[in-house]
């Protein structure tokens, strides 16, 4: 292996994308200066307009972060302290976190080791074995809450199984909110993109994120005309007509400037995916020209058309030596997530132990994210995979 001292990988080069938009994303600013309008307004409706559009959906409602499209979509479904949400304990905080907030209960379904997303077969086996209908509803045996909703995660790009979530939701008259927040524009196998399957879509502009704002924001999708609005008035602290309330909601508007930022990016994201997915079949190529495939393994494909890669995520053997490794040979790696959310002390509560949900567990200690993104090149991929390789020989 040759000393590469000048090499370093970082995780993610936000300013090598933003040397290649400069020019537009200073434009789009300005204009927001000019017009000194900085909370909703034209841009913001215009970003709506194109992400339902590009989403496939009816309504776009921009929102104040990814988080705030969760909370404000589980608001809008009436989600409170008698009910309970099914989920994924293998995901971002934000997840579980936003169905506490409401008072509610999180029930954490194991993942398909395949995907890393909410396994439909576990989700069966809770509502079967774990559940009873009393009346018309849907009661967790264990909490007795009101099971009413399915909260699947499409991690690092991939969609979940969405047609075998559907199909249990409308066995039980669950609704179902997608946390998109990783996926904008992934496709499910069977087409239908993230964000249009279920009854909201919840997507982020966090700066990591594959549309990622200049700071804070998100947007909820849907195409439910009501449910939509509700979204709607429930951003603006629930008035209609303003100063009017019949909903308590909260602020969560959308910024004017983040909105122009995102308008110009979003010109670039089929471009920017185009580029993950061609680095990942880079790394593919390189990880099995390496004789690695034991030793690591790359993230499948299985449930998704179009996978857009927000992470790139291996499994490996002796992850943590690996990822300090790589550190000290300037590539940056990331663990998504290292404890899984049955597990987290804010959870106790709930009562979970280790060994409730043995994938998610496992791939906690397993994961790891390498540098993915669209400015990458040949060069570094294969740095990458060469200290992969370094490690274990
Ligand atoms: C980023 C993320 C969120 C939260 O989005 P923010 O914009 O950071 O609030 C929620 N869920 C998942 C899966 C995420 O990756």
């Amino acid at each position: 292996m040759a000393a590469n001292k000048d090499m370093t990988v970082p995780l993610l080069d936000l300013k090598a994308q933003y040397e290649s938009i400069r020019e537009p994303v200073r434009k789009a600013i300005d204009e927001v200066c000019e017009s000194q309008w900085f909370v909703m307004g034209p841009n913001v409706t215009e970003l709506e307009e194109r992400i339902a559009a590009y989403s496939e959906s009816a309504h776009g409602i921009g929102v104040s972060s990814g988080t705030d499209a969760l909370l404000v979509a589980l608001m809008a479904l009436e989600i409170g302290p008698d009910d309970a949400v099914i989920t994924t304990p293998y995901t971002f905080f934000a997840t579980g976190g936003t169905v506490a907030r409401l008072g509610a209960t999180p029930i954490y379904c194991d993942i398909d080791p395949g995907t890393f997303n909410l396994d439909p077969a576990a989700v069966s086996s809770l509502v079967e074995n774990d559940c009873e209908r009393v009346g018309g509803a849907l009661v967790h045996k264990a909490s007795g809450k009101v099971v009413k909703a399915l909260l699947p995660v499409h991690l690092y790009g991939q969609t979940a199984d969405m047609a075998a979530l559907m199909k249990i939701a409308e066995d039980h008259d669950l609704r179902v909110v997608e946390d998109a927040a990783q996926s904008i524009g992934s496709e499910y196998i069977d087409g239908r993109r993230a964000g249009s399957i279920g009854d909201v879509g919840c997507f982020s502009f966090f700066p990591s994120k594959n549309l990622g704002a200049f700071g804070d924001g998100g947007m909820c999708t849907s195409n439910d005309d009501e449910l939509a609005e509700r979204i709607r008035v429930l951003r603006l602290h629930g008035g209609k007509p303003k100063y009017y309330h019949s909903l308590v909601g909260g602020n969560f508007r959308l910024d004017a400037l983040q909105a122009a930022v995102l308008l110009v990016k979003l010109q670039y994201l089929d471009e920017w995916t185009a580029s993950r997915q061609a680095n990942a079949k880079s790394y593919d190529a390189a990880i099995s020209a390496a004789g690695l495939d034991g030793k690591i393994t790359a993230p499948p494909t299985r449930t998704g058309k179009r996978h857009i890669y927000n992470q790139f995520v291996i499994r490996a053997e002796r992850r943590d030596e690996l990822r300090q490794f790589l550190g000290d040979a300037g590539i940056g790696t990331e663990i998504y997530y290292p404890v899984p959310l049955h597990l987290q002390k804010c959870f106790a509560y709930l009562g979970y132990a280790e060994g409730d949900c043995p994938e998610s567990e496992r791939a906690a200690g397993e994961t790891i994210a390498l540098p993915i993104y669209p400015e990458l090149m040949e060069k570094q991929i294969q740095y990458v995979v060469d200290k992969i390789s370094a490690f274990y020989s």
